[in-house]
């Protein structure tokens, strides 16, 4: 029902200025444009406009920088200029999967015409990064075998073959330590990150993720779902680019119902929502045609600029509340389970899904009959119910031996002060009593997850230096979703600290024997737990090695530091001297 009304719309809609500068992808709709032409394309954009800088920060993983463009009316650029004058910014990112390309295409001719319409708004800054997966770019070829032009495109994998959005809390590409730089130094209210989705077949050519409502901060979901959303949903209806939420299948076709996706910390727009940003992630979808996919992802960016210019008072004032709610709060859930029994109805628009006898296997297959489109109403599910909440120490203090999550921790502007002493503190310590690990490496990781824990207050001796981190601040929720071992994407689940898993010191059994003896006959009392321990435990009762190893553990041989999260956390305030 969309394609020949929107190629016309598109064809009046992309007739640019006279004398305008005019994209690859305008000149030949079937293809996008290469890294080489994207850059010099944007290169002379800037010669001509003093509205607009291309900006460079630091180098991906291939050694080609990340470019930032800044749109700015007043042509004001710098950051705490911009949020001094109480403008809203917006943050677009292009390119995460360089072969979902839409919105690199598509914000060449927006910003162009920003540009040469004078229209960019008094009161919104546009950033734009134009491709962020600069190594995947580069590689270019047709690894999406499902999708629907264009001819040739960039690879998903960058330098180092990484799925760069599952990077932005281990942070092992450049290219995400670049991009929290950029991030952090603009403090976006709003960030779009622009893909295509695979998937189902049905009528729709734009679907959305928007931040998971139960997830991100009340006032900001508030916000979204009472008037964000649905204006969004309204705009692209009447700009015929109508749009479903993502199409999250329960079962294998949309019919039984969709699920809200859950947009963890190591997803963009689950990264943007620990920092109370609405990031939203439009899916076009591969079935589609380019042109369609295209100017779609141009509306759709379109029109969030049009509700951030309507709206910049009301964002501002409600990301202050986020803000100040964050640097408030106290618990804090570290993982969301889907509501099975909770749904909305959605008048989903799709095709009726059939089967016949597949010609390669002889079995019968799905596929979907675009002759028989249907409109009905589908279930969504999209509640999600916060588990595992914790309370926030008053503090947590890092040993300075853990580098990298100091340097994330400084790059997400979190306030970090440093001991001026050696000294001992009272902290609640936790020991990973259990957890699972994948087996096999996940984005270069053994992820771990459902992580069990013991805590212990101790005295730990910490050294001059060492990092204290106090849960007051605005950026808490990154805090204590890393720092947390139980956190979903934690840095204990991406593995930041697993050699604290290994133990250091053994003992050789012939040699323990008459020690161990000897600690049993010294102290009854550990003598009777061992018994207690043999009636409940057959293995243990079987096994003389595990006996002695029972009795090494509970000796003071044992070393206190074997399992125990090196992170500690400080639970009242206590006066400690600091840089
Ligand atoms: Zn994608």
């Amino acid at each position: 029902m969309f394609s020949r009304f929107c190629i016309l719309l598109i064809l009046i809609t992309y007739f640019p200025m006279a004398n305008a500068q005019i994209s690859p992808y305008e000149k030949d709709n079937a293809i996008t444009v290469s890294y080489q032409e994207l850059m010099d394309y944007y290169r002379l954009l800037d010669t001509k406009y003093v509205q607009m800088q291309l900006l460079e920060y630091g180098q991906t993983d291939i050694g080609k920088p990340l470019n930032l463009i800044v749109l700015s009316a007043d042509k004001i650029f710098d950051p705490a200029q911009i949020r001094k004058q109480n403008k809203r910014i917006i943050l677009i990112n292009n390119g995460i999967h360089p072969g979902e390309p839409e919105g690199i295409d598509a914000s060449m001719i927006l910003v162009r015409d920003l540009l040469e319409k004078n229209s960019i708004p008094k009161n919104v800054v546009i950033c734009i990064i134009p491709i962020y997966n600069v190594d995947g770019m580069l590689n270019r070829g047709q690894s999406r075998v499902n999708q629907n032009g264009p001819e040739s495109y960039g690879f998903r994998g960058n330098y180092q073959n990484l799925d760069l959005n599952r990077d932005f809390i281990k942070a092992d590409s450049r290219n995400s330590r670049v991009f929290q730089m950029i991030f952090n130094t603009w403090q976006p209210e709003v960030f779009i990150d622009n893909h295509t989705s695979n998937g189902a077949d049905y009528q729709y050519i734009m679907t959305l993720i928007a931040p998971q409502k139960d997830k991100l901060n009340p006032v900001l979901s508030e916000y979204l779902s009472s008037r964000m959303l649905p204006d969004l949903y309204k705009k692209m209806k009447s700009s015929n680019f109508e749009m479903t939420p993502y199409v999250n299948n329960i079962e294998e076709t949309p019919d039984s119902g969709i699920t809200g996706f859950l947009e963890t910390p190591r997803y963009s727009t689950g990264y943007a929502a620990l920092h109370n940003t609405i990031g939203f992630m439009p899916e076009t979808h591969m079935l589609k045609s380019y042109p369609q996919r295209v100017e779609g992802t141009y509306k759709f960016m379109e029109h969030v600029i049009e509700i951030v210019k309507r709206d910049a008072d009301l964002i501002a004032t409600n990301k202050q509340k986020a803000d100040a709610d964050v640097r408030a709060q106290v618990s804090f859930p570290l993982q969301w389970t889907l509501d099975d029994r909770s749904f909305s109805l959605f008048r989903f628009k799709g095709y009726m899904a059939k089967y016949k006898t597949s010609e390669v296997s002889g079995i019968q297959r799905l596929y979907y009959d675009r002759n028989e489109p249907y409109e009905k109403d589908i279930r969504i599910f999209d509640h999600y119910i916060p588990l595992d909440l914790i309370k926030k120490p008053f503090a947590y203090i890092i040993p300075q031996s853990w580098q990298k999550v100091i340097d994330l921790m400084l790059l997400n502007n979190v306030q970090i002060q440093r001991l001026v002493s050696d000294m001992e503190i009272d902290s609640e310590m936790y020991y990973i009593e259990d957890y699972k690990t994948v087996n096999k490496p996940f984005e270069g990781h053994y992820l771990h997850s459902q992580v069990k824990l013991r805590t212990e207050m101790q005295s730990v001796k910490y050294y001059e230096g060492d990092y204290i981190i106090y849960t007051d601040q605005v950026k808490n929720r990154y805090i204590v979703e890393t720092l947390e071992p139980q956190g979903v994407d934690s840095f204990f689940a991406w593995n930041f600290f697993d050699s604290v898993l290994g133990q250091k010191e053994h003992f050789s059994d012939y040699v323990f024997e008459d020690e161990a003896a000897r600690l049993l006959k010294q102290d009854p009392e550990l003598m009777v737990r061992l018994e207690e321990e043999k009636k409940i435990n057959p293995e243990l009762l079987q096994s003389p090695s595990a006996q002695l190893d029972w009795v090494y553990r509970n000796s003071k041989h044992y070393e206190r530091t074997h399992m125990r999260y090196p992170v500690g956390r400080l639970i009242s305030p206590a006066k400690i001297e600091l840089n």
